[in-house]
C-alpha cells in the first residue's frame, strides 16, 4: 500500500493560551519553529487570510514527542493510535514576537484539538505543516464583500476583515454559541457585520446561518464570497449562491471545515464520497 509523503514538520512550543470567549482559545505558539515555518512557507499562501495549518495530535497516553515519524508509527501502530491531523486556520502571524496565534473552538469532550488546545499548557510542544491558503479580500473598492460561517471560520473572517481596506463594503454573518461568544472585530464601516446566536434556539450549528444567508438581498457585482462552516449549511449555502444568485465557483471561496457527528478523519475521507462533496460542477 502506498503511503503519503510526509510533509515537514514544525513543532512549536506553547507560549501562553487566552480564552477570548467560553468557547474559543487563542494558543500563541512559538520557540524556534517560527522562523523555520515562515522561511519554509510559500509567501503568497503566508499572505492569504485563510492561512491553514495541518496540526498533528499524538494520544498524550502514548508518551510520543514530536516531530513523529511517522512512516515508522505506520509500521509499529495501530491506526487509531498514530497522531490524527486537524486543520486550523493561522489567525495571525506575529513577526516582532515571532509567534503564530490560533484560535480554536473549544466544543465539549469530544475529539482531539479542541480538548487539547482547552488544556494546553505554557511550554507544551505542536507539530504543523503548512501553510496553505487561498483567499485574500479584494482591494477593489467597487467589489462587495460577503463573509459567512460559524465559530470555526470566525479566524478566518476575523483577518480578512482586519485585512481590508477601510473603504470595503459588504455583510459578514457569523454564527456562535452565544452573546458572550461575539468578539470585538476590527472592521470596515461599510461591512455590516452581524453575529447570530445558535443556543438560544437550539439549532443544529450551521441553520441560523443559512436561514440569515437566504434572507440576504443578492449581492451586487462585482462580489467576492467566503464561506466556510458546517458541511451541511455550506452545501445549502453553495446552491444558494449558484442557483439563486448566480455566481461562479470563480466569485466564491467555499468549504467544508468540519460536519456534525464526524472526526475530521472521517470528515476528510468523506471529500472523495458525494456527501463530502460541495461543489458538484
Ligand atoms: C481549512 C480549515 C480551517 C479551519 N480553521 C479552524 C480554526 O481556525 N478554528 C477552529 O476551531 N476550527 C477550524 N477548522 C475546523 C476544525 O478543523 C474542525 O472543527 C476539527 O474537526 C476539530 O478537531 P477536533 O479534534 O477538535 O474534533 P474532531 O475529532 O475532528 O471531532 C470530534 C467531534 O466534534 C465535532 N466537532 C468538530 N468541530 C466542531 C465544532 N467547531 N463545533 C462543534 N462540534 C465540532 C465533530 O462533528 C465530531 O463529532 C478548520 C477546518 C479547515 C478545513
Amino acid at each position: 500500500m502506498s503511503s503519503k509523503p510526509t510533509r515537514p514538520q514544525h513543532v512549536f512550543v506553547v507560549e501562553r493560551t487566552e480564552r477570548l470567549s467560553p468557547h474559543m482559545v487563542r494558543v500563541h505558539l512559538g520557540g524556534p519553529a517560527f522562523e523555520a515555518f515562515v522561511a519554509a512557507a510559500d509567501p503568497e499562501r503566508l499572505a492569504t487570510t485563510d492561512k491553514y495549518v495541518k496540526l498533528l495530535l499524538a494520544k498524550p497516553s502514548l508518551g510520543l514527542t514530536p516531530p513523529y515519524d511517522l512512516e515508522s508509527l505506520r509500521e509499529s501502530l495501530p491506526k487509531h493510535d498514530r497522531p490524527a491531523r486537524r486543520t486550523y486556520t493561522v489567525r495571525a502571524v506575529d513577526h516582532e514576537a515571532r509567534t503564530i496565534a490560533v484560535d480554536f473552538v473549544v466544543h465539549g469532550d469530544d475529539g482531539l484539538a479542541g480538548p487539547w488546545a482547552a488544556s494546553a499548557q505554557p511550554g507544551d510542544l505542536l507539530a504543523l505543516s503548512g501553510p496553505g491558503g487561498g483567499y485574500r479580500p479584494s482591494e477593489d473598492p467597487d467589489v462587495t464583500h460577503v463573509l459567512l460561517g460559524d465559530d470555526s471560520a470566525l479566524p478566518a473572517i476575523s483577518a480578512a476583515l482586519e485585512a481590508m481596506p477601510d473603504t470595503a463594503t459588504g455583510i459578514a454573518l457569523v454564527e456562535v454559541a452565544g452573546p458572550a461568544d461575539e468578539q470585538d472585530l476590527a472592521h470596515p464601516t461599510g461591512v455590516d457585520l452581524r453575529w447570530l446566536h445558535r443556543d438560544a434556539t437550539g439549532a443544529e450549528p450551521g441553520t441560523l446561518l443559512l436561514e440569515a444567508a437566504r434572507s440576504l438581498d443578492r449581492a451586487s457585482r462585482p462580489v467576492q464570497v467566503f464561506a466556510h462552516g458546517e458541511r451541511t449549511a455550506i452545501k445549502a449555502i453553495r446552491r444558494l449562491l449558484q442557483d439563486d444568485w448566480g455566481l461562479e465557483k470563480s466569485e466564491m471561496s467555499l468549504s467544508a471545515y468540519w460536519a456534525l457527528g464526524r472526526a475530521e478523519d472521517r470528515f476528510q475521507e468523506e471529500k472523495r464520497e458525494p456527501i463530502g462533496v460541495i461543489f458538484t460542477e
